[in-house]
């Protein structure tokens, strides 16, 4: 390839950005690809790597041709209900295209020889406002999803639990498990393990305690008989106090089912706070899509969900998702931790002399606060969505997702055929803890057992299916940025109708 190429590349490059706007910017009439494009695209895929290339032109149109048509429109149709998948803001997009185009690694912060780093955390306090934290909690990184997000706040807090069962305990031979390893820090600590108390934890959660030496049985369920996601602080307090292991108590502040949280307002999350503090735990929560909860009006419609994310600034760490509510391109998370230092300690990228910043910096080279080294330039698409569209402009986006769900989960509670889940008396106590997830299933069993699939078969909408209470079930997530409401439901009900009519 030669320099002509790469110059006839760039312009090209251009013109596509633009058709690639245009498409998405197009009326999808399905959200799955059909059977006959899968087919083809399989098909097209080579054997092997072709020794000379078949060049940018030939390429180009494969791309374009044989694979694009059987991509899903999960982002760019807001009639995609799967998992939460967000979509992708104007502002996101032509940002993202930048971050590629100029390849930024956002990997040291140095002053003098690009923008990145400032950028990054200047996003970050944007995200604080934008989720009215407090100035304090303006620490933290960018990361590939909530999952990554999780381990750091695990990772964290299992530095902090470990550093202050040492410090009481008076020993100062080992100081952290980043500097001396989780088996001579439990050891010199006296501890027999690490756990994590939480109730409903997402499942990446459990993952972070496989990745991080908790163990994935070591996350306890410390949740009232009879409400799962409901925290037993009797519970919790006796764990705290008899257990021999150091503890991190998680809360999930938006379970992926139901949309629900797990903490019912401020005192909650002081009472947890209060233990945490007493018996020297750490304090994490897993807000992947649940905090947006906190750019609700004062509308008293929103009063019960609003208390699910009330206090939560009471936690140590924070764990979020970008490419979920804040509508930015895959792959993009968030990281907040109130203690300034901790990160530091388990993340620094220690004796590479030609990689530090300038180390009076108040800003932080990312390399030593988070997972990577190098990495991609991921806060400039949230930058500039934030710039955009202002706290206000992510207000509304929420509130119409929130409307089109209570209008499906009000209508589903009168429906013949369906049951809208979590079962409750009145349509009133369904519709006011409803945030951006509907659950649902059918009430004929035949029916129910092949519901999500015969939903998804019409290719219209999707929805992930799950189980609720021992019966499969229905879950239609809402959270794209083109979600319209009056316009979207009338399509939903369409089909969710001819379904049950066993159309
Ligand atoms: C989606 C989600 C995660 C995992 O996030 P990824 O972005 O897929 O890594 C973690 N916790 C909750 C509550 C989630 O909804």
């Amino acid at each position: 390839m030669n320099v002509n190429d790469v110059k006839a590349t760039a312009k090209e490059h251009g013109q596509l950005q633009e058709k690639l706007w245009e498409i998405s910017q197009t009326e999808q009439s399905t959200v799955l690809p059909d059977a006959a494009s899968l087919t083809r695209a399989r098909a097209s895929l080579p054997q092997s790597l072709d020794r000379n290339g078949i060049g940018y032109a030939e390429t180009r149109r494969h791309v374009l041709e044989d694979l694009v048509p059987a991509f899903n429109k999960s982002s760019i149709s807001p009639l995609y209900y799967g998992f939460v998948t967000g979509g992708i803001t104007p502002a996101a997009l032509f940002a993202d295209g930048i971050v590629s185009a100029y390849d930024q690694n956002v990997q040291v912060h140095l002053t003098e020889h690009t923008i990145a780093t400032d950028v990054e955390y200047t996003t970050l306090g944007l995200l604080v406002d934008l989720l009215q934290l407090g100035c304090e909690w303006h620490n933290g990184t960018f990361t590939t999803g909530a999952t990554a997000s999780n381990i750091l706040g695990l990772a964290c807090g299992r530095e902090y639990i470990l550093r202050t069962a040492l410090e009481r305990k008076g020993v100062s031979f080992v100081k952290s498990a980043g500097e001396s390893g989780l088996f001579e820090t439990m050891q010199a600590a006296g501890l027999a393990g690490l756990q994590i108390l939480s109730t409903m934890p997402h499942s990446s959660l459990v993952k972070s305690a496989g990745i991080l030496g908790f163990g994935r049985a070591n996350v306890k369920d410390v949740s009232i008989n009879g409400d799962p996601l409901r925290f037993d602080l009797d519970l919790v307090e006796s764990e705290l106090r008899t257990s021999n292991k150091a503890t991190i108590v998680a809360v999930s502040c938006g379970e992926v089912n139901t949309g629900y949280f797990a903490t019912g307002g401020l005192g909650d999350m002081q009472a947890l706070r209060k233990l945490c503090d007493q018996y020297a735990a750490w304090l994490h929560v897993d807000g992947a899509f649940g905090i947006f909860a906190r750019l609700l009006s004062d509308d008293p419609q929103y009063n019960a969900v609003k208390k699910g994310c009330e206090g939560i600034e009471l936690a140590d760490s924070i764990a979020g998702d970008g490419h979920k509510m804040l509508n930015v391109p895959y792959d993009c998370g968030f990281f907040l931790c109130r203690h300034k230092n901790e990160a530091f300690d388990v993340f620094q990228n220690a004796n590479a002399a030609y990689l530090t910043g300038n180390s009076a910096a108040s800003i932080p080279s990312p390399l030593n606060i988070g997972l990577e080294n190098s990495r991609r330039f991921r806060a400039l698409p949230v930058y500039a969505s934030l710039v955009a569209y202002g706290s206000t402009g992510y207000q509304a986006m929420v509130q119409e997702q929130i409307r089109l769900a209570r209008m499906i989960a009000g209508w589903l509670f009168d429906h013949p055929k369906y049951n809208a889940l979590p079962e409750v008396t009145s349509k009133e106590a369904l519709v006011e803890r409803v945030y951006t997830i509907v659950l649902f299933s059918a009430k004929d069993e035949e029916l129910n057992r092949q519901l999500a699939a015969k939903v998804d078969a019409t290719l219209r909408i999707f929805v992930s299916g799950t189980s609720w209470q021992g019966r499969p079930a229905c879950r239609l997530a809402i959270s794209n940025w083109r979600v319209q409401a009056d316009k979207d439901f009338p399509v939903v009900k369409e089909i969710l109708d001819s379904v049950a009519e066993g159309a």
